[in-house]
């Protein structure tokens, strides 16, 4: 198969500027192109799959609807956790990101919506659920993934490994 296009198991190198509601929300003009591994849910999946099969150079514009994004935004997605359940020292601020663990051990972002000395008020919403994202793409380059990132299903940058 040629490696001239977007395909799984990939390297892509993207520049990209995400616009919601006519806001520009992200992009790499500050800092360069963004890498992701194609195939391995790196990057929303709306986006991912219209980027399959471009080639180097190549531009585009994808809307991406919630449900292909950052999903629909959920009513029934909020939740009373009592304050003792947080460590004593941790100093919550309206809407800061909390990395907790899901009854199946897989991480899960939520953000404080209120809290006081007794509750804390939780939302289980990406901060874009329900937003339909608006991505300029343009492919910088391809590359094979190390064995090591093939292993691990995403890419290693440099200064940053996990
Ligand atoms: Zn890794």
């Amino acid at each position: 198969m040629s490696k001239n296009t977007v395909q799984d198991g990939l390297v892509v190198s993207m520049d990209y500027r995400l616009t919601v509601d006519g806001e520009v929300l992200d992009s790499s003009d500050d800092e360069g192109p963004l890498q992701f591994l194609a195939g391995y849910d790196n990057i929303v999946p709306g986006l991912e799959r219209e980027m399959i099969g471009m080639k180097i150079g190549e531009k585009k514009e994808v809307v991406v609807k919630p449900e292909e994004g950052y999903g629909e935004f959920d009513e029934e997605a909020f939740m009373d956790v009592p304050r003792t359940e947080f460590p004593e020292d941790l100093k919550l601020e309206e809407g800061m990101e909390l990395h907790l663990t899901n009854e199946d051990d897989q991480p899960q972002a939520a953000y404080v919506t209120s809290f006081d000395d007794q509750t804390v008020q939780l939302d289980f919403n990406h901060p874009l659920a329900g937003a339909e994202l608006h991505f300029n793409v343009t492919v910088v380059a391809l590359r094979e993934p190390t064995k090591e990132e093939l292993d691990h299903g995403h890419v290693h940058e440099e200064g940053h490994h996990h």
